[in-house]
């Protein structure tokens, strides 16, 4: 009988495991056509001052509207995009629309924010990242204080060259943070001498603050910690306003979260922008 629950747990593991390459295989197909199709759409997310409630930035976030499975998560696609390389044509379409669509907002007289971008290893690796970069600044007209590239610390590490690819970045004069803070595994005195701008604190840490009894501790040693070495500090994943208050007290100005704004569509945002605007404008 052991021997028969054997065979079918393996039965049933090779049906799942088909499955899943399956439907990875088919994703992949999918999602080159996607790219070449224009299909993809760029999401954006509010970045928030805690303190007036002003949006500060936002966040371009990829959305893949599937006509068969309805939005396919970035967390199930990314991965097959960077197995494949695939990465590589469709981070630079996400950073030329960001880039354009940022620029656009400015010219009709929106806040002039920044916009980040969230980059994969792949894509750093590409000798002509650099380039692509500066091309993409070029072709959009963009400032490149108005661009902010996401990476994490695992990134930082693991490419050989990193430090320098960071500060070409940084000497193009574009802002660079570091996304997931606290789930690698380096430390904030690794990072010290990394032209950094802005470490972006973990939702699961932000999660403690109301879920753990030592409501925090750890957030604020990463807030008080990031700020000594010069960093600016945003807290990911607000959902509460006890949270919010708790940051403050912590001495965090800005916030990004369900809380404040889920990831919007370019319309949405848009409106968003234009109610910050006129509240800007009343007071
Ligand atoms: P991330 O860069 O850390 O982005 C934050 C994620 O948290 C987003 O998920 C956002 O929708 C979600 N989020 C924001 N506020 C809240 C909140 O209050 N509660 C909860 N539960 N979630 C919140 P999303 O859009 O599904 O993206 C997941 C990840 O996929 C991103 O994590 C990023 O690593 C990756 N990703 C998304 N777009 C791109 C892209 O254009 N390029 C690359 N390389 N990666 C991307
Ligand atoms: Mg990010
Ligand atoms: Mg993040
Ligand atoms: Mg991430």
């Amino acid at each position: 009988a052991a021997k028969e629950r054997g065979k079918n747990t393996y039965q049933f593991y090779t049906a799942h495991l088909m499955e899943r390459s399956a439907r990875k295989m088919e994703l992949e197909n999918d999602l080159r056509k996607a790219l070449i199709k224009q299909e993809l759409q760029v999401y954006y997310q509010p970045q928030i001052d805690l303190q007036t409630g002003v949006v500060i930035g936002m966040e371009a976030l990829l959305r893949w509207p599937h006509e068969k499975y309805g939005f396919i998560s970035p967390l199930e696609f990314i991965p097959i995009a960077e197995e494949t390389g695939l990465i590589v044509p469709l981070g630079e379409w996400v950073l030329r629309r960001a880039c354009q669509q940022n620029k656009q907002w400015q010219e009709e007289g929106m806040a002039c924010i920044p916009v980040a971008v969230n980059l994969s290893a792949r894509q750093m690796q590409e000798e002509n990242f650099i380039d692509m970069i500066i091309r993409v600044l070029h072709e959009t007209e963009l400032k490149p204080q108005f661009l902010d590239l996401e990476i994490t610390e695992s990134m930082v590490q693991d490419i050989e060259n990193s430090t320098v690819i960071l500060h070409k970045l940084k000497d193009l004069g574009v802002k660079l943070s570091i996304d997931d803070f606290g789930t690698g595994y380096s430390s904030l005195s690794y990072l010290k001498h990394l032209p950094i701008d802005k470490i972006k604190i973990d939702k699961s840490f932000v999660d403690d603050i109301i879920h753990h009894e030592n409501q925090g501790a750890i957030v604020k040693t990463i807030i008080d910690m990031g700020h000594n070495l010069q960093f600016k500090v945003i807290a990911e994943g607000i959902e509460k306003e006890e949270q919010v208050q708790f940051l403050m007290e912590y001495g965090c100005i800005m916030g990004q979260g369900y809380f404040f704004s889920p990831p919007l569509h370019s319309k949405e945002m848009k409106k968003f922008l234009s109610q910050d605007k006129e509240v800007l404008e009343r007071t």
